[in-house]
């Protein structure tokens, strides 16, 4: 087969067929254009059945191999090349793997490398799609789209479509719009049709349980509402799950939100965690009564549809006296593990708390087990860049390897790509291999500079080595009070302190504005952090919360003076709502952080 010869011949694609299949005709037919200077002429056929794809000289061929045990398969025959997916999505994905075969190259904030026609790769091997884990999905806070704000939505809107266009093209299979307390939707509107034209999953849900159950009931239904320990009811939190009443309402409503797809029923995203301590359910642990709720979604959700139950702080125990339905699975969410060592790492005391706690899981619920990481997380790590890239090549061998089915990324919008951009190329990757993810490092480094490629991943991975000493305690610019984790921590901001200058330097050689935009990234991240080392420090006076608060204005301002736009509506907004929580929760005398557990590595 010559693509360049079937660039002029025929694409077919079956009569009737669901729209991501003639989207996926379109997509091959529009780059085989573009590459080759001519396009297909695009056909259909009655039959036979199934989503496929024929590009042939001519119309007559129409067989297709079978594609069981893969997800695709792209197979030369009889001078052509056929196309074959499970559903829509994965025939769309078939197209995008057959393209980057070829030489395509695409990013997540809508770049592309189109290769020339005499660059391009005009014969290709049989392809398969056997990804490591079923569902590959991203997950956003729809609070960060600013929905009362048009105008910021309207912004950012383009840089949404395009992550969208870049998930289908790196094979991911959904987006998770995750609900919180206030939010009035369960999605972000103008990105339903962008994944759905593409076969994409719209996932709804989120930590949202107390918007399934009105609070307006209260008044009329105070006893399915949480009881204190005291005994009184509150129509703070999420339910009080020995009421099959409000189970009920929980469940209708679910229903009615989920559009048909997974839902993800979690409880209110406090520290606490908002449950139930009347008579009935205080012998039930915050997991236990989390996933009662989720097992009465469950049965209202139409057939094939999954309810997710999070494991997640006060619910990272895996339920014991409660079992989980056949269609709830976990998901598990090990916000404060330990970042600098992989899930599996012996050496690490603080995972070996959190690999425990996914085996029980496994264990719990019969291997319904799905991973929720945060490798793209603004919040978590401060804004600050974290890259990631062995570990998360490292995390997802583990969950791979321990049975997990799918896993789910964490990002911010813009900001995510240009704070965790190789984070989130790592993730793309070591959905389908985890072995393949730590290319990540030099994709992203040539994306950031074609001549200084080089320059900027040796900068990558010395930046991820040094990061690796702070990046062991869940929220970056929280540090625990203990005095003895204090000042370990602090020794360590010191120290990465006074390597700064010299990772600093690795970038000397590169240039151009997507090399100012990485260093004003690395020069917040050192100011924000010497302001936490500050505080840290066993003299520090009442001012230092203060302190530390201007310090991280005055890192966010030089930031955004030289990121603009490419910081997005999180760089723009989010990050001063999140310094303004953070200073306030350095001026709280008390440890204000859940840590499930912090052990020492
Ligand atoms: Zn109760
Ligand atoms: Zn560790």
């Amino acid at each position: 087969m010559d693509l360049a010869a079937l660039a002029n011949g025929v694409l077919v694609r079956p009569a009737g067929a669901a729209p991501p299949v003639a989207f996926a005709a379109e997509e091959l037919a529009r780059y085989l254009g573009r590459i080759f200077g001519r396009r297909p002429t695009s056909t259909t056929a009655a039959g036979p059945p199934g989503d496929w794809l024929v590009l042939a000289r001519n119309a007559a061929a129409t067989r297709l191999p079978s594609a069981s045990g893969v997800e695709w398969l792209v197979e030369p025959a009889e001078g052509g090349l056929a196309f074959v997916g499970d559903r829509p999505r994965t025939l769309l994905a078939a197209v995008y793997a057959t393209l980057a075969a070829v030489g395509c190259e695409w990013s997540p904030d809508g770049e592309e490398r189109i290769p020339s026609a005499g660059d391009a790769r005009r014969a290709l091997p049989r392809l398969a799609g056997r990804p490591a884990f079923a569902r590959r999905a991203w997950a956003s806070d729809i609070g960060t789209w600013h929905l009362g704000v048009p105008e910021r939505l309207a912004a950012r809107l383009p840089d949404d479509v395009a992550f969208v266009d870049w998930i289908a093209k790196s094979g991911g299979t959904a987006l998770h719009f995750i609900r919180h307390a206030n939010d009035a939707v369960w999605a972000v509107a103008p990105l339903v049709p962008e994944l759905e034209r593409r076969g994409l999953a719209v996932e709804r849900g989120g930590h949202a349980i107390v918007e399934l159950l009105p609070r307006e009931r209260f008044a009329a239904h105070p006893e399915w509402f949480p009881a204190r320990a005291d005994g009184t009811r509150t129509d703070l939190g999420n339910l009080c799950g020995a009421r099959p009443e409000a189970l009920a309402v929980v469940r209708d409503g679910a229903a009615r939100a989920s559009g048909g797809a997974d839902f993800h029923v979690w409880g209110i995203d406090v520290f606490g965690g908002g449950w139930c301590a009347c008579a009935a359910c205080a012998p039930l642990h915050p997991s236990e009564q989390a996933l009662r709720v989720v097992n009465a979604v469950a049965e209202g959700l139409p057939g094939g549809a999954r309810a997710f139950h999070l494991a997640y702080h006060d619910t990272l125990l895996a339920p014991r006296r409660v079992r989980p339905g056949p269609r709830v699975w976990a998901e598990f969410a090990p916000r404060e593990r330990c970042y600098a060592h992989a899930l599996d790492a012996g050496e690490c005391e603080t995972n070996r708390f959190y690999r425990v706690a996914l085996d029980a899981h496994l264990e719990a619920f019969d291997g319904r087990v799905e991973a929720f990481e945060y490798y793209g997380d603004a919040i978590l790590f401060g804004g600050c860049a974290v890259p990631l890239v062995d570990v998360i090549a490292r995390d997802l061998e583990c969950y791979r390897r321990a049975g997990v089915a799918g896993v789910a990324c964490l990002t911010f919008g813009t900001f995510s790509l240009l704070a965790h951009g190789a984070n989130l190329e790592a993730f793309a990757r070591g959905v389908h291999d985890p072995g393949s993810a730590t290319g990540a490092r030099g994709r992203h480094a040539a994306r950031v500079s074609r001549e200084a490629e080089a320059a900027v991943a040796d900068y990558l991975a010395a930046l991820e080595r040094a990061m690796a000493g702070v990046v062991r305690h869940g929220d970056l610019l929280l540090p625990p009070r203990d005095p003895t984790a204090a000042e370990r921590i602090r020794s360590t901001l010191a120290r990465l302190a006074a390597s700064a200058p010299a990772l600093r330097d690795r970038l000397a050689g590169a240039s151009g504005p997507r090399v100012d935009v990485e260093r004003a990234c690395f020069d917040y991240t050192v100011q924000v952090l010497a302001a936490v080392e500050t505080w840290l420090r066993a003299d520090a006076g009442d001012t230092a919360a203060d302190e530390a608060h201007a310090a991280f204005a005055a890192a966010r301002a030089q930031l955004h003076a030289v990121a603009g736009a490419s910081a997005g509506t999180f760089g723009a907004h989010d990050l001063e709502i999140l310094h303004f929580a953070v200073a306030g929760m350095l001026r709280w005398p008390d440890e204000p952080m859940p840590r499930p557990f912090l052990g020492r590595c």
